[in-house]
């Protein structure tokens, strides 16, 4: 079991997260689904993992937290070994305004539940993987949004400007750490059908938005685990610091 690839999925309980730790574990890496606070779905999914044969673990932490983040690591370290791959992709939305009626308690929630969080990981996750440290190497997949390139206006400029820091961070990442074996993308979804919009104020958002959409369809959570899958195996060796658009043509 030794050689088995851990992976890390910030954020792996519900949506996108779940998808993509379902991926992993259908794979054959043991896979750790962290989550902030709803308990049930990350244990629902930790069953439905093992018991189809996967090996997973779930820990609760606040990714917005360093003293929660090195506990989650050190939780992956003694119960699955070394990390191989993180999947950042715990995040918030707040409800739908224009930026004047913002007010900073908010912006600073979005800020470090959405940048401060994969910042603390990828520091984590580096320090275990990096050739530098002693590591095997690894990969870094940062879920960022195609709100970054549209920036979100009337809606939620914060959370869009969050996703921008992200394919910044995923840019200068790549490059600090290329030499030392790891890999650093990004995946950039459009409209995908998650519990996401209720949190905006919005939960038929998709609906209303739908026909803008060139496939004219919103996205499934596992159609960007896949490609999140992807980035993190070896099919995709030849690519880092990249952004994998998956907005059905938007
Ligand atoms: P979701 O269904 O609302 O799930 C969010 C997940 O993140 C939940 O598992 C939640 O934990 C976790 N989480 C949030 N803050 C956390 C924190 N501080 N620490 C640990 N876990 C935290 O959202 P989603 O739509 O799957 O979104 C996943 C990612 O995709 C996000 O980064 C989002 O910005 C991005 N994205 C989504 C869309 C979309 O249309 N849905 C589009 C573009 C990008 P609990 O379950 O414990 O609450």
């Amino acid at each position: 079991m030794n050689h088995q690839k851990v992976a890390i999925i910030t954020g792996g309980g519900r949506g996108i997260g779940a998808a993509t730790a379902k991926i992993f574990a259908h794979h054959g890496h043991a896979v750790c689904i962290n989550y902030k606070s709803n308990f049930a779905s990350a244990n629902d999914l930790a069953q439905e993992i093992t018991t189809q044969g996967g090996r997973c673990i779930t820990v609760q932490a606040d990714v917005s937290l360093e003293d929660d983040v090195l506990r989650l690591f050190e939780t992956v370290d003694q119960q699955l070994g070394a990390v191989s791959v993180l999947v950042n992709n715990a995040g918030i939305l707040k409800p739908q305004m224009r930026l004047e009626d913002m007010n900073a308690d908010r912006i600073n929630t979005i800020l470090t539940n959405n940048v401060t969080s994969y910042f603390l990981c990828c520091r984590e996750a580096i320090k275990r993987m990096s050739t530098r440290h002693g590591g095997q190497g690894g990969v870094i997949v940062n879920v960022s949004s195609g709100a970054a390139r549209s920036g979100a206006p009337h809606e939620y400029v914060d959370y869009a400007a969050s996703k921008g820091a992200i394919d910044t961070l995923t840019k200068g990442l790549s490059l600090e750490v290329a030499a030392e074996g790891i890999r650093v993308n990004c995946v950039r979804p459009g409209f995908i059908y998650t519990d996401m919009h209720a949190d905006g104020g919005e939960p038929e958002r998709i609906e209303r938005l739908k026909s803008v959409i060139p496939l004219q369809r919103g996205g499934l959570p596992e159609e960007v685990a896949e490609a999140i899958y992807w980035l993190a195996s070896e099919k995709s060796s030849f690519s880092t610091g990249n952004y994998l658009d998956l907005t059905g043509g938007l």
